[in-house]
This record gives structure tokens, sequence and C-alpha cells, in this order.
């Protein structure tokens, strides 16, 4: 199947998303990116903040998070989430996790970075303010998954190890899943030391000299070679090519910001 990828903004009930809507169609399930743009938060979480974790007030995340489901045209109670600690752990999400970490992060899979289900009516979400959201799915086999990827999970290779779960899981071949790459820094905005580069474990031709012992470090590219060489078709990946660091106005950027600033949201259901 090949996707179409026509990537749209969607304004709805005060809040704004990236969608890919006939996809959402054609693979009968409801995906996409939230942005800041509206929303109740204030100061420098100003906008849509979905996490609790950023030291905002939790009663607006939770609006936040009641827009957020109206737009994506999903329940509220469905969001289910895993409290991200940059590892390679991966959850499978069954019907008694539904609505994980909805109203609080303790209740949230613990140092989970990924999460998949074949599950209809549970939308599995990622919050992410520079690192990559990607979205899996199998309109085959019926699965989607999810995985929050900074330079840690990438190093861990946590794309593979989501695709290859989604095959272990359910059976999914690799050659029928779409991958969707969300709202992530550019290379050009994303710069790292030579420390960082000494860790990272996978490819370093994802690192390109900008001065002496800086880089910039290509994310995004390097979570696109890791789904081909898992066997993910190329036509296969979507990449909204959005960077989060630059377009300040739609979205949070932790790089750009610092600490002090919220964070948007990945999510996918399957229906
Ligand atoms: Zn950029």
């Amino acid at each position: 199947m090949k996707p179409d990828s026509v990537i749209q903004l969607r304004k709805r009930g005060g809040a704004t998303a990236v969608t890919v809507p006939r996809l959402e169609q054609a693979t009968k399930l409801r995906l996409g990116f939230t942005t800041r743009l509206d929303g109740v938060s204030r100061g420098s979480y100003a906008g849509c903040n979905l996490s609790f974790e950023v030291g905002d007030d939790d009663g607006a995340v939770v609006e936040n998070r009641r827009w957020a489901a109206r737009l994506l045209r999903v329940p509220f109670e469905s969001l289910t989430f895993c409290s991200q600690a940059h590892g390679d752990e991966m959850a499978v999400v069954t019907k008694e996790d539904r609505g994980r970490g909805l109203f609080s992060s303790r209740q949230a899979f613990t140092g989970r970075d990924a999460m998949v289900t074949n599950l209809l009516g549970i939308t599995l979400c990622i919050l992410t303010a520079d690192c990559l959201p990607l979205i899996l799915i199998d309109p085959e086999r019926r699965a989607a998954g999810v995985a929050h990827l900074g330079w840690k999970g990438t190093s861990l290779k946590l794309a593979m190890k989501t695709v290859f779960k989604l095959g272990q899981e359910y059976a999914s071949k690799a050659e029928d899943i779409l991958a969707i790459l969300g709202p992530a820094i550019c290379p050009q905005c994303y710069e790292v030391d030579d420390a960082l580069k000494e860790k990272f474990l996978g490819d370093d031709k994802v690192f390109r000299r900008i001065a002496p012992r800086h880089y910039s470090f290509d994310l995004v590219g390097a979570n696109k070679a890791q789904l081909l060489e898992a066997g993910v078709k190329e036509e296969n990946i979507i990449d909204t090519n959005l960077c989060t660091a630059k377009y300040l106005d739609y979205f949070y950027s932790h790089r750009a910001e610092g600490a002090s600033t919220g964070r948007q949201m990945a999510a996918v259901m399957l229906r």
C-alpha cells in the first residue's frame, strides 16, 4: 500500500494539529501531532502543553489533553502514556492499560519509550519537544506503535526495535509497515560536541563537522536509516519535515527555549 502523504493542519475546538487525513481514512485509524497553538497553559508553557513533567499547572495540562483528544477525534479516556526515560524499553498495551497516565505521570508505564498495540480504541501517546516522535502502522495485521527518539533512543536503535516488536507481537511484516515521522529538531539546529559523538553507538555518518569538536546531528536521518535497515520500505516513510527549533510559534523546543517549556504530542489509535 502506498500511503498518501499529504500533510495538513487541522484546527478545531481550540487546538491545532498536524495530520495526514487520507492516511487516517485509508487505514481506519486516527493519528496526528499536536502543536502549541491555542490551549490554556501560560507563561513559558504558553499554549497547548500536554506534559505533567515540566512544571506547568496540572489542571491546564488536563484541559489541554481534552482539547487534543477532541482535535484528534479520539476519546479523551483512551489517551495512554508511558513515562519516557530515554531508554529502549517497550510496552505492549492491553485493555487494562487504556488511559494509563492520563491524569498523572505516576500512573504511566514507567521507564518505557515505545508502546505497541493491536487493540482498537486505545490511543498511544508520545510527548516531545525536539526529540523525534515516530508512529508505526501495520494496515495488514492491524497494529500500531509509537516511539520517543532522542539521541539516546536513536543510539539504542529503538526505532528498529519497535518495528521488530510489532513483528514479534502481531506478526507484522516490515514491508507492510507505514512510518510517520513527526516534528523534530533538524540537523541545522542540533549541534552536539565530541562527547556525545563518542557515546553514540550507531553509524557516525549522521554527524557532520561544523566547527572544531562540534557537529550537527541528523536525528531524523539516523532514524530513517534504522527504519530502512529494519525492512520498512522507503516509499512507506512519511516525514512531516517540520523543525521544532525553527518553528517556535508552532512547536515547543527544549533546545531553543530551555527546560521551562512544554511538550507536544504524537498520537495514534486503531479504530
Ligand atoms: Zn531546524
